[in-house]
């Protein structure tokens, strides 16, 4: 092998070093560092997550709080539709009971 190769192939050696110590630590922080958590420790989620906290003074915010010493992924809502499902059955369940609260109220009132 010439002296250019010999170089060349010493260069590239190092860089798939480099780029391996990259990866392994991406994938560490990866399992601690939510994807969905910004640079100002907000939550970018369009699902629910247990880790979510409402913001003081910010009705739409909503802060990480993770502490990041465990992995985050076992807080997110896995059946986000199924949440949906069952929101839309108790609004049902709510408005069928007003009714009939106020169906009964109507029948104890004396005319
Ligand atoms: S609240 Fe949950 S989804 Fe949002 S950034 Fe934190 S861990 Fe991720």
């Amino acid at each position: 092998m010439s002296a250019d190769k010999k170089a060349y192939q010493e260069r590239l050696d190092r860089i798939a070093e480099i780029l391996g110590d990259v990866v392994a630590n991406a994938e560490i922080s990866s399992l601690l560092r939510c994807p969905y958590r910004d640079q100002n420790d907000l939550c970018t989620a369009l699902f629910r997550c247990r880790n979510q906290l409402t913001v003081d003074g910010d009705s739409e915010a909503l802060a990480c709080g993770h502490s990041g010493e465990f992995d985050y992924r076992t807080a997110w809502e896995s059946h986000p539709r199924a949440r949906e499902r069952v929101k839309r059955k108790i609004a049902g369940i709510k408005r069928e009971a007003e009714e009939r609260r106020r169906g009964e109220a109507s029948e104890e009132t004396p005319s």
